[in-house]
């Protein structure tokens, strides 16, 4: 018997999972819970969502999420393949920014729209893991420049 928090609603439901028992689940609210226990000791998946790195546009980087489960396995690799990716701007609202992300039929799209900015034009190759020049102080840096780059300038009155 395996127990597991539901973390399909906010509810979070104490489930029971009877390995031994084709997989019955107990101490569920609605079938959702009993589908999701099954699922989490069977095929775990997760919805990936994360950023990437953007060239060209207001702001450096870009939300982004798969747009079906993956495999809860291959998050990591995921987040590789995500994390090598620079977009140049515009970018279109669930626009695919990469697609059947690493076989596995989800395609990785953005969450939002960005527009063309041009105050960082980026000729920097793609970081390595961990050592992005656009993360922590930096990309603080780079999201405030933009802001100030690009903020309603006051208009005059005549007195
Ligand atoms: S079992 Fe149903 S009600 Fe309970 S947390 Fe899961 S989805 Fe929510």
């Amino acid at each position: 018997m395996k127990e597991l928090v539901c973390i399909v609603c906010p509810r979070g439901c104490r489930l029971q999972v009877d390995e031994e028992n084709g997989y019955a689940v107990t101490g569920n609210s609605c079938p959702r819970g009993a589908e999701y226990g099954r699922n989490e000791l069977k095929n775990p998946t997760r919805v990936l969502t994360t950023t990437v790195r953007v060239t060209g546009g207001v702001h450096c980087r870009l939300p982004v999420k798969t747009d079906t489960a993956i495999p809860k396995g291959m998050l990591f690799q995921a987040m590789e393949a995500a994390n090598a990716v620079c977009v140049e701007a515009p970018v279109q609202p669930g626009q695919v920014i990469i697609e059947n992300l690493l076989g596995t039929g989800a395609n990785l799209i953005a969450g939002r729209g960005i527009g063309k900015g041009g105050a960082f034009p980026d000729t920097t190759p793609p970081p390595l893991r961990g050592t992005s020049p656009y993360t922590g102080e930096a990309c603080r840096e780079r999201h405030s420049n933009s802001f100030l780059a690009h903020r309603p300038q006051p208009v005059s009155r005549p007195s």
